[in-house]
């Protein structure tokens, strides 16, 4: 047999473990208070469960239909019709995906083609620039300066050049809790207008927002939605992150080119989780009050650490808080977040992994996605530090 041991060249030689599977992992094998990978601590809907184990035992067990069981489709055209007074066709606009991380996935493979430039602001979650270079396109870096990370649009303009095939954007922003705003909206929209370039929207936050705000969808601006991909996740709103059900909407012609390969990349997804989540969307009661929910655990974070010594950076969504520990320690900030789990028993994600390259600002990323037991179990080990 010819011996094969040689060296395997790597497609992505600067990708290495993810920052959540290394964090998860430390606080697990360290019994750590873990608030770093973002996932809820507490149980999910019992309704919910048990609407599950009903399509089960009815035997809706096989492949669903490639796109997704329509009744879904159907119940989410309605939602994002409700909220946003934009139809998308149940049939032709919207694909349910197995979470958002392969609706990106594949939202990027259908579109990115060698040598295609793609903007990234960053920092930025972290499978959008893997799946980019994956397909030969070349990622360029545009920065979300702190304290409120915000978009420079003058130097995003500069950015674009013909080669400009994709923006992608995230709006509530992981891992710094800022919102897009109306004028980042319409900023966007200028810069696209009589281009060809396609906007990929990352909206899995979209109901956790707080402070009365109001989520700036892309589904709200009909000229932008006529070239975006928006990407939502039923993991977020329903705090079932490992259930991996989510969706695309997008005009019948992008939609088209997605599905390509969305039925070669997973095909179909999960049946009875679908038949459940089409019934529990019915009763607006089971999202509608997430908002405040999450403000609600935030703000009991914040009284909790209040008088640590780790300085607040605003959140205005998601379910993550960014805590500066300038006033601590200089240590860079992976080393930070190990020396917490070792010393302090807290587990924290280190933010610059989120970027390309990037000079320790000092900040930790915490998940408040937690009961308050958990919470005020972390806000007494933050304040002793
Ligand atoms: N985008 C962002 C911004 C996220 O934070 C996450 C995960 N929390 C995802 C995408 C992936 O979502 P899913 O778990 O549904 O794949
Ligand atoms: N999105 C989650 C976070 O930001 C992690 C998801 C994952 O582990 N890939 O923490």
């Amino acid at each position: 047999m010819i011996q094969f041991d040689g060296e395997i060249p790597s497609k992505l030689p600067q990708v290495g473990l993810s920052i959540f599977a290394i964090m998860s992992k430390l606080a697990n094998d360290h019994g750590a208070v873990n608030l770093s990978q973002g996932f809820p601590d507490f149980p999910i809907s019992e309704k919910l469960i048990s609407r599950v184990n009903h399509f089960m035992q009815q035997g809706f067990n096989q492949y669903a239909p490639m796109p997704g069981i329509k009744p879904l489709r159907d119940a989410i055209s309605e939602k994002v019709f409700q909220s946003h007074q934009l139809r998308y066709d149940a049939e032709e606009e919207i694909t349910i995906t197995a979470g958002a991380t392969q609706a990106l996935y594949t939202a990027i493979t259908a579109f990115i083609r060698e040598g295609d430039e793609v903007i990234i602001f960053e920092p930025a979650y972290d499978c959008y620039a893997p799946a980019v270079k994956a397909c030969g396109g070349l990622v360029k870096y545009a920065s979300l300066a702190s304290p409120d990370f915000k978009i420079d649009w003058p130097v995003v303009r500069q950015m674009v050049t013909n080669r400009t095939r994709m923006i992608i954007i995230n709006s509530p922003h992981n891992p710094t809790g800022s919102l897009l705003s109306p004028y980042d909206m319409s900023e966007l929209e200028r810069l696209t207008r009589q281009t060809d370039i396609l906007v990929l929207s990352d909206e899995v936050y979209e109901h956790l927002i707080f402070d009365g705000q109001i989520h700036e969808s892309i589904c709200r601006y009909p000229e932008l939605a006529n070239r975006s991909l928006v990407v939502a996740s039923f993991g977020k709103t329903f705090h079932a992150t490992g259930w991996k059900v989510g969706y695309v909407l997008a005009p019948a012609r992008l939609t088209k080119e997605l599905r390509k390969f969305h039925q070669f990349i997973v095909f179909a997804v999960n049946t009875p989780i679908q038949y459940a989540i089409a019934e529990y969307l019915q009763d607006k009661n089971n999202y509608e009050q997430l908002g405040s929910f999450y403000q609600q655990k935030r703000d009991i974070f914040l009284e909790q650490i209040k008088n640590s010594r780790f300085k607040v950076v605003p959140c205005h969504g998601t379910y993550f808080q960014l805590l500066d520990y300038s006033a601590i320690s200089d240590l860079s900030e992976l080393e930070y977040a190990k020396q917490l789990v070792l010393d302090q028993g807290i587990a924290a994600v280190p933010v610059s992994p989120f970027y390309n390259k990037q000079d320790n600002q000092h900040l930790l990323r915490f998940c408040f996605a937690k009961t308050d037991e958990t919470l005020i179990k972390a806000g007494e080990i933050l304040c002793k530090i």
